[in-house]
């Protein structure tokens, strides 16, 4: 029993460490290469030469001992005698056939890892020290025995099992270092490259001026109102009392998606949602993205921002918008600017107004700037049509309203004195790190 016992333990302690040997794959790749040149300098190749060729290279595995990017040397040896045999068996070998095996056996290798190996070390601890296992048997067959002899064979036979299973520890801890290591090879972080630098971007200078203009209005009791880019016909221009026949309908100045659908060209339809959706008294900006269809030149984009507001209450009359867009006005560029109201044609409004401010560069005497007028123009607005409000169901008897809208990149440009709208749209940060 101990015998056959002490038997087992050195045919498993052998295979165990056979299979843990681990080599660099590269070499053995590199081996294969060479074998497979040599093959193709020969005119011919006999049968017989090239199993002597494939012997060789399988002695040169065998001189390897570097065990960086390891696999198991077992199956790269197996391998070759699988090339080996395969040879053999057939009748005749030729140079094509010669290669062609070569190139399976290269791949074959290619697709060893160390995953190979702990199968078969798991495979090989089945066979030695799994439940049906010869040595698991004879342990088991102990109890048979006469109890003098039962606790010697016992202890002895309890020691080789401990020695095997001591033996597979170790070389599946082994490998599993390898792992380890070879993983840790593969995700390394080289320290001494250059990071990337974090490039801080700047507040673009129309979201500045935005903030600015947002800020006075909620000071003033103002809310800010979002509303959809996408429209019907039927907000951006019906409800705003815009006829059928009104050049902005046309397709040549407005991106229609579909016959009734369009990239909204002012954010107007923004005061009718609101207008619709709640009673008076209304105080709200809308800002937002509009959409034209204009060529992009120095003043003009298909792209550009609005900001419209709105108050409809009871008793609200031309005074309180001149003495609103009064205070915003020196708010935004200074205390010192006059304001002039010409008379003006929308219609949504009535009457309508454009508002002017006295040049801020040469405080009206003129200049470039203001075309040497002395006063620039900054908005539009007027008294809420009555149409409008009957389009929104407020009582035009009972409620009056105020609403204005400005060009948000043109009252940018003329506080930085920017030339053209282009830039905004640039992202140059040489640019936008001016403001
Ligand atoms: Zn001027």
């Amino acid at each position: 029993m101990i015998s056959k016992a002490k038997e087992i333990e050195k045919e498993a302690i052998i295979s165990v460490k056979e299979a843990a040997i681990l080599i660099n794959k590269k070499e053995a790749i590199n081996t294969i290469n060479i074998l497979k040149e040599t093959i193709s300098k020969k005119d011919k190749v006999d049968k017989e030469e090239f199993i002597v060729a494939i012997n060789s290279a399988k002695e040169e595995i065998n001189s390897i001992t570097s065990e960086k990017e390891a696999v198991s040397k077992k199956e790269v040896v197996n391998a070759f005698n699988k090339l080996a045999e395969t040879i053999k068996n057939k009748d005749t070998a030729n140079k094509e056939e010669a290669i062609r095996a070569i190139n399976v056996l290269k791949e074959d290798i290619s697709n060893i890892s160390l995953d190979s190996a702990v199968k078969e070390l798991t495979n090989l601890k089945i066979k030695y020290l799994g439940k049906k296992s010869e040595l698991s048997l004879i342990l088991k067959s102990v109890s048979k025995l006469e109890d003098s002899e039962r606790k010697e064979v016992g202890k002895a036979l309890n020691e080789i099992f401990k020695n095997v299973k001591d033996a597979f520890d170790v070389e599946f801890k082994k490998i599993k270092e390898k792992e380890i290591e070879q993983k840790i090879q593969l995700e390394k972080i080289d320290v001494t490259l250059p990071g990337k630098k974090v490039v801080i971007g700047e507040m673009h200078p129309i979201s500045k001026v935005l903030n600015k203009i947002n800020d006075i209005f909620i000071s003033l009791g103002f809310s800010i109102v979002d509303g959809p880019e996408i429209e019907t016909d039927y907000y951006n221009f019906e409800a705003l009392n815009i006829p059928k026949d009104h050049p902005a309908r046309n397709t040549q100045d407005t991106f229609y998606i579909a016959e009734n659908l369009l990239l909204r060209s002012q954010t107007s339809p923004v005061q009718i949602h609101t207008m619709q959706n709640s009673k008076p008294p209304i105080k709200i900006l809308s800002p937002g993205r509009v959409y034209r269809a204009d060529a992009t030149d120095a003043t003009h984009s298909p792209v550009f921002h609005q900001v419209e507001g709105l108050l409809v209450d009871k008793n609200i009359s031309m005074a309180n918008l001149k003495a609103i867009l009064e205070l915003f006005i020196k708010k935004l560029y200074s205390n010192n600017v006059k304001v002039r109201f010409r008379p003006h044609h929308f219609p949504f409004t009535e009457p309508s107004a454009e508002m002017d401010i006295s040049c801020f560069k040469c405080g009206g005497v003129g200049c470039p700037l203001c075309k040497y007028e002395g006063f620039i123009e900054v908005l539009g607005c007027g008294m809420v049509h009555e149409n409008v409000l009957k389009n929104c169901n407020i009582n035009p008897e009972v409620y009056s309203g105020f609403a204005f809208g400005l060009g948000l990149e043109r009252i940018v440009m003329m506080l930085y004195g920017i030339t053209d709208l282009r830039l905004f749209y640039e992202n140059d940060m040489r640019f936008l790190k001016q403001f």
